[in-house]
């Protein structure tokens, strides 16, 4: 089996789908691993350091990819590399096949098998592999540090002999995995938690960080363990009750979002017109437009004295960890692929079945959905 892994070369994109870590499990598992050089630099990897895991290094991303049985990554490759990946091969990672047409029509016009990572269903077993959850931890950590750099204040209580500083008042909108380290990371800097949810079952989990749950009244759970949208009532009644609670805050960080939908708009223009001055909105969900109505993705600005950031990219903020996570992640997918040496698609696997894009391969009998 031969693993391809070029150079990603997506904006901003600095992590990387094998570390030297996983490299040298897969090359004992059997695999050659071609890996194009420089690609680990971004998460600082070093590419002595795939070789002595035993990786291949090659120039350039046609070296690394030609021939590829699996070809790991975090973003899609580039349109003009599919033509170097040979037909039928396995493609892995944060796909987002149905963000661009003509990377959907590519993966069908070469038979790839792809497998788009972010597609996994939330089940215990795939807990390992979950890509989302792994990637979202760092979001939500590196976003809180994003509020707290921005934040005029400290987020601690102070005693001090220049008196007493009272600790800053943070608030976490959306309290999945992303928010419940965002939680977890603002109470460790010693500020004032809260955190809310439409899940009713968010707040249990919140609670249990020390933080308090902020009850807006409205509770829509969804499918699958995830949200539903809001009706328009349940939205007005949340945003009545939000408007009056953001006056007090000082750093808010936004997470929420629903499956395969732009993110909620929850923080009006209003809601921030009526905040202090030199509070902060740090807006997670930036890279699907956004929780708050003020956010420019990938910029931070000056709204009547509110610091609104909608920051990109947070996980490669964090590429050393982040791609540590991933790679072990993508390795455990990997895992289920590989079978005496060789490539094997077991389609009554429910993991297998239900990440192929776009579905099993026609004429196989597959797990029920
Ligand atoms: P996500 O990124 O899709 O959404 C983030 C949060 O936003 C969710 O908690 C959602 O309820 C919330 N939200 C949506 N609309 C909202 C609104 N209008 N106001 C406030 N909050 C709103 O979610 P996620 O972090 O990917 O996780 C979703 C669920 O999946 C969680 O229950 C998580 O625990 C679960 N999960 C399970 C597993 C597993 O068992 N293997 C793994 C990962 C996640």
């Amino acid at each position: 089996i031969t693993i391809g892994v070029a150079r990603e070369r997506a904006q901003g994109e600095r992590r990387v789908a094998v570390t030297p870590e996983t490299c040298r499990k897969l090359v004992a598992a059997g695999a050659r691993v071609q890996l194009e050089r420089g690609s680990g630099d971004g998460a600082y990897f070093a590419d002595a350091d795939y070789a002595a895991a035993g990786a291949q290094l090659v120039d350039d991303s046609t070296a690394a990819l030609d021939g590829a049985d699996i070809v790991l990554c975090v973003q899609a490759p580039a349109l003009s590399q599919f033509d170097t990946l040979r037909t039928g091969a396995v493609l892995v990672g944060i796909l987002q096949p149905e963000a661009d047409p003509e990377r959907g029509e590519a993966i069908r016009a070469r038979g790839l098998h792809a497998f788009p990572l972010e597609r996994l269903p939330r089940t215990t077993r795939a807990q390992s592999m979950d890509v989302l959850s792994s990637q979202a931890g760092m979001a939500g950590y590196k976003a809180v540090l994003i509020g707290a750099q921005l934040a005029p204040r400290f987020f601690p209580m102070l005693t001090t002999a220049a008196g007493t500083i009272r600790p800053s008042k943070v608030l976490v909108i959306g309290a999945g995995v992303a928010g419940l380290q965002a939680i977890a990371t603002a109470r460790r800097l010693g500020a004032q938690v809260e955190g809310f949810d439409v899940r009713p079952e968010t707040r249990e989990q919140i609670e249990s960080l020390g933080a308090r749950f902020l009850d807006l009244g409205v509770s829509a759970a969804g499918e699958g363990g995830y949200a539903r949208a809001l009706t328009d009532e349940e939205r007005a009644e949340q945003q009545r009750r939000l408007a009056e609670h953001l006056r007090g805050i000082d750093v808010v960080v936004c997470t929420a979002a629903v499956p395969g939908r732009p993110a909620p708009k929850i923080i009006t223009d209003a809601m921030v017109a009526g905040m202090k001055p030199g509070s902060v909105i740090v807006d997670l969900a930036a890279e699907t437009g956004g929780n708050c109505a003020a956010t420019r993705p990938g910029h931070t600005h000056d709204v009547s004295g509110v610091t609104v950031a909608g920051p990109l990219d947070l996980a490669s903020l964090g590429a050393q960890h982040a791609s540590e996570m991933y790679a072990r992640n993508v390795l455990n997918f990997v895992q289920l692929l590989l079978a005496d040496g060789g490539l094997a698609f077991d389609w009554n696997d429910e993991l297998l079945a239900r990440t192929v894009w776009p579905g099993v391969p026609a004429g196989v009998d597959a797990a029920p959905a």
